[in-house]
This record gives structure tokens, C-alpha cells and sequence, in this order.
């Protein structure tokens, strides 16, 4: 597989302050699953997806009370201080929300109309219509957002139809994947054509795995230049979810394709919502297009750390990094550049922490508990005693100050920099 991460969308679609699209960063989105009419909740739920890096997020508007509570929901929000943009999820009827509820429309940054669920013969495109005008007066973008599960039964039935004359039929699939691409493409045309900016439009075209999601937005990317968002339809539960979309995603990401993700993940019973940001951020930050956090190269453990020692400390030092995010992000611009390697013994532990900006091997099983420090690759020091991690977690704190703190605006130019190396400090 060539891997260009050559962007193919050329078209910048702003959904409120946020730009989708062109040269833009991949924007992460989630949606929430709460009753949108149960203000407080959603407004929880919003406020925690954007805490924790959701820079779009989705609510469903399905009925007349959803729509009544939306200003109430982005007024509350904007009172938090909560910026992210909301997009309203319309099924059916969208038409009629958007035009008796201005004050709903007014309150989303976008409308999300999937085509297969506007409604059917001669209310499709009226309904439609309708919808593109509102997003007009409003000067607001939509997304055309086509899914497999909901796909224009009268557009699929022709072009099956149409395929059944032929000599030599195409496989069933195919028209599936043409049948999607030509409701996204044949619904921006008509939404130019009733006047929407082609600037107004980002497409998705979402299916439940991952090779069918190549298929069809690797012949999406090429027939069109509008902002495409990408993400599994159902992607599942757990692991499962994760996983396959993350195959789903990445393989795309890493040919250019996409410019805002979802990661379509079905929480565990008592799961955070927003687990499925974590997982978006994630795939971005594995493919080098985007940084959120520091990143922690941590060995997987083997017969060389059978205690639970190695397990505790790392997740105690990664918990570190992650609880001391938000105040740092603040303080130490550039800061999610950081490399730590926290590794298992001496094997690999020495090498992996000189490759990082700050890395520590902990002892292995029979290995005297002491805790080579790298920074810059270069030894520093070795750590020991009960006070390892703490020890260690002050040693990160002086690294980050020392690196990305100083002048106002300076961190991020000095990220690229190495730290001169620091006195000694703890350890033996
Ligand atoms: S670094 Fe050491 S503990 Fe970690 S996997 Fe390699 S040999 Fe095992």
C-alpha cells in the first residue's frame, strides 16, 4: 500500500469555528447518546465529549421536543465556556424541525441529512430542498451523510434494475457501493444547484466494515474535491469497535482521505462516552497526523518483569502524564510533542529511553532495583527505593518546564529543541 498522507480534499468547510477540510487538521467529532429533550444531561455529555477533545459534537434532533431544547442546550454550553460546535442529526423529519424551529437552526453549526431518510417519491426532494434552503438563510454547511443501513431504496432499486439489463451484471456489491456514492454525489449536485455554496457541503458515506469503507471512499475521494467525513457505521463494542475502526480509518488517513473522524463506538454498560474520542485521537496521533498527549513507549512486559511492579509503575506513570494534561496543555504549549519510554528492564529499556525525550527502564526480576534515567539520550541518573515513580514524575515536571515552558509563545518553536542536560537529581 502506498502511503502518501497526501490530503486529496482541496475545499474548507467551516462547521462554526471550526475548519474541515483543505490543509486544515483532521478534525475529531463524537456524538452524544443522551435524550437531546433531557437538556441537562446532553449538556453534560456535550461538555464532557469536548473536555475531552471532541472539537465537534453531534446531537440527535429527532422530534419536536429535541428541537425546542437545542438553544437551551448551546446557551448552557457557551455559559460553561464550552465552544465545540454542535451539529444537529436529522432523520425523516428534518424538514419540518428546521423550518418551524429557527431558533434550533440558529443554535446547530451544521445539519446532518442523510438522504435515504428524507423521505420517499415526490417528498424526496422537496423535503430536501427545504432542509438546504434553511441551511442558506442560516449560512450554515451540512453534511450529506449516506449509510448503508438507510440507503435511497428508489436509487438503489434502478440502479439495480439497471445492472440486471446489462450483458454481463456487476456483482451486487457494486451497486451497493455506486448506489451510496451516487446519493452523496447526486445530493450535493442538487444542493448546489438550489444554491448551497460548494463550500457548505462535507460528505460521508458510511458502511460497517472495514474494506467495504475503503472501497467506497477511495472512489468518493476521486470524484469529488468536498470535505469527506469517515468513520464505521456500527462499528461495535469493546475491543471489536476499536479495532475495526481503526483498520477502517487508518488505512484511509494514511492515503489522504478524510478530513474529520468519528470512531462509531457502542460503550460497555457504564463506559465513558467518551472513550470513542480517546480511540479518534488515538489513530491520529499513531499515524503521526495529529499530537493530543504525550506519547508513552512502554514494553509489553515478559518473564523478565513476572512481579506486578513493572504493570503498577507504568500505569502509574502514564496516569501522571494523563491527569497532568490539562493544566499543562495550558502552561506548555507544544507539550504533546513530549517522548517518554517507560520500559520493563534493562534489555531494550536503555535503548528505547534514548530514543525518547525522557525514558526510564524499571528493574526487571532479579534485577537490583535501580532505574536508569535518560534524557536527551543521555544518562542522568538512576532512581531507587520506594520513591521511584514520584521521583521520576518530578524528574518529567522539570523536563516539561525546562522545555516547553519559558517565554510566552517560545515553547512550541523550543519543542524542537533538545534540553541542555539538567544536574542530577534523586536516585544514587
Ligand atoms: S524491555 Fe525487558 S521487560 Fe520489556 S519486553 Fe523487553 S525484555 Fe521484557
Amino acid at each position: 500500500m502506498q502511503v502518501s498522507y497526501q490530503r486529496r480534499s482541496t475545499v474548507t468547510a467551516y462547521v462554526g469555528h471550526v475548519p474541515v477540510g483543505g490543509d486544515h487538521p483532521i478534525v475529531v467529532q463524537s456524538m452524544t447518546n443522551t435524550d437531546t429533550r433531557d437538556v441537562a444531561g446532553t449538556v453534560e455529555q456535550v461538555a464532557t465529549l469536548a473536555r475531552a477533545g471532541s472539537e465537534i459534537v453531534r446531537i440527535t434532533v429527532n422530534d419536536a421536543g429535541a428541537a425546542k431544547a437545542v438553544p437551551e442546550i448551546r446557551a448552557r454550553l457557551d455559559d460553561l465556556g464550552v465552544t465545540a460546535p454542535l451539529v444537529g442529526d436529522f432523520h425523516y423529519n428534518g424538514h419540518i424541525l428546521l423550518r418551524e424551529y429557527p431558533d434550533a437552526a440558529a443554535a446547530l453549526a451544521k445539519y446532518r441529512i442523510n438522504p435515504g431518510n428524507v423521505g420517499a417519491g415526490k417528498h424526496h426532494d422537496t423535503n430536501f430542498a427545504t432542509m438546504i434552503e434553511v441551511a442558506m438563510a442560516f449560512d450554515r454547511p451540512v453534511r450529506i451523510g449516506v449509510n448503508w443501513g438507510s440507503l435511497d431504496q428508489a436509487l438503489l432499486t434502478s440502479l439495480m434494475d439497471e445492472n440486471g439489463r446489462r450483458a454481463e451484471p456487476l456483482p451486487a456489491r457494486e451497486v451497493m457501493i455506486e448506489a451510496m456514492l451516487r446519493s452523496a454525489l447526486d445530493s450535493a449536485e442538487l444542493a448546489e444547484r438550489l444554491g448551497l455554496p460548494h463550500g457548505h457541503i462535507i460528505l460521508s458515506a458510511k458502511v460497517s466494515n472495514a474494506r467495504d469503507l475503503w472501497d467506497v471512499y477511495r472512489r468518493l475521494a476521486v470524484r469529488c474535491d468536498y470535505p469527506l467525513h469517515l468513520g464505521l457505521t456500527e462499528a461495535g463494542m469493546g475491543i471489536k469497535g476499536a479495532v475495526s475502526s481503526t483498520a477502517g480509518l487508518a488505512v484511509l488517513l494514511a492515503e489522504g482521505i478524510g478530513d474529520t473522524i468519528r470512531v462509531s463506538l457502542t460503550p460497555d454498560p457504564g463506559a465513558p462516552r467518551e472513550r470513542e474520542v480517546e480511540i479518534a485521537q488515538e489513530v491520529l496521533q499513531a499515524l503521526d497526523l495529529r499530537r493530543f498527549a504525550p506519547s508513552v513507549t512502554a514494553c509489553p512486559g515478559c518473564g523478565r518483569t513476572t512481579s506486578t511492579l513493572f504493570q503498577e509503575m507504568a500505569r502509574d506513570i502514564q496516569a501522571y502524564l494523563k491527569a497532568q494534561m490539562p493544566q499543562w496543555k495550558e502552561r506548555y504549549p507544544g507539550v504533546e510533542d513530549l517522548k517518554v519510554a517507560v520500559m520493563g528492564c534493562i534489555v531494550n529499556g536503555p535503548g528505547e529511553s534514548k530514543h525518547a525525550d525522557i525514558g526510564i527502564s524499571l528493574p526487571g526480576t532479579g534485577e537490583s532495583p535501580k532505574a536508569p534515567v535518560y534524557r536527551d539520550g543521555a544518562f542522568v541518573t538512576t532512581l531507587q527505593g520506594d520513591a521511584i515513580v514520584s521521583e521520576f514524575n518530578r524528574m518529567l515536571d522539570e523536563y516539561v518546564e525546562a522545555r516547553f515552558g519559558g517565554a510566552a509563545g517560545g515553547g512550541r518553536e523550543r519543542s524542537r529543541e533538545r534540553v541542555p542536560l539538567p544536574t542530577t537529581s534523586g536516585g544514587s
